[in-house]
């Protein structure tokens, strides 16, 4: 069947990376008198995900930031400091306290129409049809923009590491948690999985989330996160009673695969190669390419002028996922060599892609050079 309605705006995906453009294309008038569309699978109610990240200042979506920190601590066998990170901050946003705030705005506009379906695409050389559920959407005069993530068949020099975790939001029976101070990582925990750590969002003095994660090739048996989240909070925070309130559990994938801004329509966040390959961290970078779309259309050039990552950038995060991936050296002693010598302000901006070259130098001079090389030399 063929959906006879067409639109100016088609969002495929109605996750961050969905919402927080269309977010930001009604902030800034650009779909006053357009027909949108936005789809998922999902009705987009749970809270199925939590996003930290570090900022300077307000951000856009500062109205939902559930907890901030300027402190944060950095522990492992070979370093441990509580890190004041000014001038930025740490944030967390819940995905449900995000979903809400968006489908407020949204349900102000009657041009912005929400349908739950399964999407699919039918791709045929340069071009796609568009199928939600059973309907073929005209896609003729509208632009796309498609979160949805489909990784790319492997190649040869494909890596693929998952950074998986499960978090816990606990309430002890005492107080144990100073709410000032977040735990960004540590590395404390065995390394026997590989690169595995924990960290620690204290919401109050009773309650925090915390949530063990790793950096690895496969995933680990649903008991043996609820082992290490147990032992953990026995052996490090010292906390044996307590109940569990909320679970996460999350899975994003950290790849040197080739992301195209072109494919099915405009790709945008993981989909459109938003997740940083070294760290995961992506909601930041969402931000980042959601601006730039708007800045794009506000100026009336083409999508295909947006600058994408710079080339150095991706350098750096293959040859650290390849470090990562080939065990070349254990990722706690990596990062504690980047944190134990850096500023931390200094090692922020260089995640965030935001660095000088001079700065990057001085950061990569910091880390063991040999296996460095060797991993860099492996990615031409
Ligand atoms: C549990 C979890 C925690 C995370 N925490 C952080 C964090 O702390 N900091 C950070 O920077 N990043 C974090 N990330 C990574 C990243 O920020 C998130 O994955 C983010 O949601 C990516 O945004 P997105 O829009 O690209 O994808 P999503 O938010 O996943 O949106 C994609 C949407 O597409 C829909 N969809 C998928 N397939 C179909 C289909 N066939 N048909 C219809 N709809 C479909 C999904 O339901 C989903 O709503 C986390 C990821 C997870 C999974």
């Amino acid at each position: 069947m063929l959906l006879t309605k067409s639109y100016d705006y088609i969002f495929t995906g109605a996750g961050c990376a969905g919402m927080s453009l269309l977010m930001r294309l009604i902030s800034s008038g650009l779909i006053s008198g357009k027909r949108v569309l936005l789809t998922d699978r999902d009705e987009k109610t749970r809270n199925d995900r939590t996003w930290c990240f570090w900022e300077k200042g307000e951000g856009f979506f500062e109205p939902v930031v559930y907890r901030n920190w300027k402190s944060i601590g950095f522990f492992s066998s070979d370093y441990n400091a509580q890190m004041e990170i000014a001038p930025y901050c740490y944030k967390m946003i819940r995905g449900a306290d995000f979903y809400q705030y968006c489908f407020n705005e949204f349900n102000k506009h009657p041009n912005i129409e929400f349908i739950t379906g399964e999407v699919n695409f039918i791709n045929s050389g340069n071009s796609f049809q568009l199928y939600l559920d059973n309907s073929i959407i005209d896609t003729s005069g509208s632009i796309v923009f498609n979160s949805i993530y489909e990784p790319s068949p492997p190649t040869a020099k494909t890596l693929h590491v998952l950074q998986h975790f499960k978090g816990w939001l606990i309430k002890s029976a005492t107080d144990v948690f100073d709410p000032g101070k977040a735990t960004m990582m540590d590395f404390r925990v065995h390394q026997r999985h590989g690169t595995s750590f924990v960290y620690v969002l204290p919401f109050n003095k009773r309650e925090a989330l915390v949530e063990y994660t790793l950096f690895t090739p496969s995933l680990l048996k649903p008991e043996q996160y609820d082992n290490e989240l147990k032992n953990y909070l026995s052996d490090f925070l010292g906390i044996t009673d307590y109940s569990i309130k909320d679970e996460e559990f999350g899975i994003i994938p950290m790849t040197n695969e080739k992301f195209h801004f072109r494919k099915n329509g405009w790709q945008i966040g993981t989909a459109g190669g938003q997740t940083k390959a070294s760290s995961g961290y992506t909601f930041q970078f969402i931000q980042k390419q959601s601006q730039a779309i708007v800045d794009c259309l506000l100026a009336g050039k083409p999508l295909e002028s947006i600058p994408s990552t710079p080339g150095r950038f991706r350098f750096y995060d293959n040859t650290l996922l390849y470090i990562l991936y080939h065990g070349k050296l254990p990722g706690d002693k990596i990062f504690s060599r980047l944190f134990k010598k850096n500023k931390p302000r200094q090692v922020l901006r260089f995640l965030d892609n935001e660095s000088s070259l001079a700065e990057e130098l001085k950061i990569i001079s910091t880390l063991p050079t040999w296996p460095f090389l060797k991993a860099a030399l492996k990615q031409f």
